[in-house]
């Protein structure tokens, strides 16, 4: 397989699937432009090299063309400016006329495609819709993670037609590498911090990480289907009945297998899904009536906090509570700083998942973790599979 940095660009039009999906405010001024950035080291390279750079991205999730607020020519003035020369806009992905301008592209210049999502095809993966996009390039790079988890055209059925000129982005590469790197090379011991809302996204991932981890720490609004499988009170708080049986199976595996499981002891009980509503810190086993537990409680970010201290390789997915309030954003807060020491310390830590990211960003300790993964799905499914279809259709 080639890597991007062993492809000489020169003289090739590469077309590059990038995850441009960026959060923009009702003027379309892109309001965070992470997502930009990650994708400049592999569009400068090609550049660099003497090549020319199509991009090609989805944004939001239209129902078709007509939806003008996902176009992508909000975004070109901004892109433009971050790698400080013109960016030529085609808007349709495929028309005649953006593949005359993909003709005439030098080296140097740089075309953004429409929105590939204004067709249905890209997510249906249909073959002609890829076969289209292919045609207008020499070589298919995928830097774009966050969607490497679905098979559509842009991301998976495209490398068909690049069977030696088929690369990974800098951006990709180092997700991969990184997953890897916790999945197969980990240090012991490696905690998996798991939370959010539901256990049933987590399934399976838990599944495969009990082979390889010796600690987990379970909080957020799952911890509560555990509590209640154990035979705890939770009050209102969020619980999926359906999974009682599946959060059992998953402390009795855990068991067989080795693994330390650490569950809440002590939950911030609120008396309604609000910021200023009554709140007690009680027993997360006996939550008064009424009540729904919205955050881990002290006693629990003390025992959590110190398998984290001592822990060498850490996987961080899902907040400890409802983080965006500032009432219950303590646990997660004290869980990331946590990881911080641990990394300080000579820890490798892992955090992946929108919500655990906007954590990091919230409590300003995005340098301090040793990487953040940009892909929250892609990131579980890898997990899950070992593998990603966008991943898979370069390798192979
Ligand atoms: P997920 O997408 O599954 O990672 O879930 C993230 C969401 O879980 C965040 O928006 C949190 O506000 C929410 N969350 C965390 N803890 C709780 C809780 N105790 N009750 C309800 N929602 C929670």
């Amino acid at each position: 397989m080639k890597t991007i940095d062993s492809y000489n660009f020169n003289n090739k039009k590469a077309l590059v699937r990038v995850d441009f999906n960026v959060p923009m405010d009702i003027n379309f001024s892109i309001t965070d432009d992470t997502r930009i950035r990650s994708a400049l080291p592999t569009i400068n390279k090609i550049i660099a090299d003497g090549g020319a750079v199509i991009i090609m991205s989805h944004l939001g999730r239209p129902k078709d063309a007509t939806e003008e607020k996902y176009s992508l020519r909000h975004i070109v003035k901004h892109l433009s400016k971050l790698l400080n020369r013109p960016v030529l806009f085609a808007d349709d992905c495929i028309s005649k006329e953006a593949k005359s301008i993909a003709k005439e592209l030098k080296a140097g210049e740089i075309l953004l495609l429409e929105n590939l999502r204004f067709y249905k095809q890209e997510t249906a993966g249909t073959l002609s819709f890829a076969s289209d996009l292919a045609s207008m390039g020499d070589v298919y790079v995928n830097d774009a993670f966050g969607t490497a988890h679905r098979a559509h055209a842009s991301t998976t059925i495209i490398a068909n037609y690049f069977p030696n000129d088929k690369v990974f982005g800098y951006l990709m590469a180092n997700e991969v590498a990184n997953i890897n790197k916790v999945l197969n090379n980990a240090e012991k011991p490696f905690t998996a911090i798991l939370g959010g809302a539901k256990v049933s996204g987590k399934i399976l991932v838990i599944d495969k990480l009990l082979d390889k981890i010796d600690n987990l720490i379970i909080g957020g609004g799952m911890a509560y289907t555990f509590i209640k499988a154990q035979g705890g009170k939770v009050g209102n708080s969020l619980v999926e009945d359906d999974k009682l049986n599946v959060a059992l199976k998953i402390l009795i595996d855990a068991k067989a297998k080795g693994v330390n499981v650490y569950i809440p002891v002590d939950t911030v009980a609120a008396a309604s899904f609000s910021n200023e509503a009554e709140q007690q810190t009680v027993d997360i086993s006996c939550i008064p009536n009424g009540f729904l537990g919205l955050d881990i409680g002290t006693a629990s970010e003390k025992i959590f906090e110190e398998i984290i201290h001592n822990s060498k390789t850490i996987l961080w997915n899902g907040p400890m509570g409802v983080f965006e309030m500032s009432s219950y954003e303590h646990g997660t807060k004290a869980i990331a700083t946590a990881i911080v020491k641990a990394t300080k310390k000579g820890a490798y830590s892992l955090i992946g998942g929108g919500d655990s990211v906007a954590a990091i960003n919230k409590f300003r300790l995005v340098k301090e973790v040793s990487y953040l993964s940009t892909g929250g799905g892609a990131l579980l499914e890898y997990i899950e599979n070992g593998n990603l279809p966008g991943v898979k259709a370069i390798e192979g």
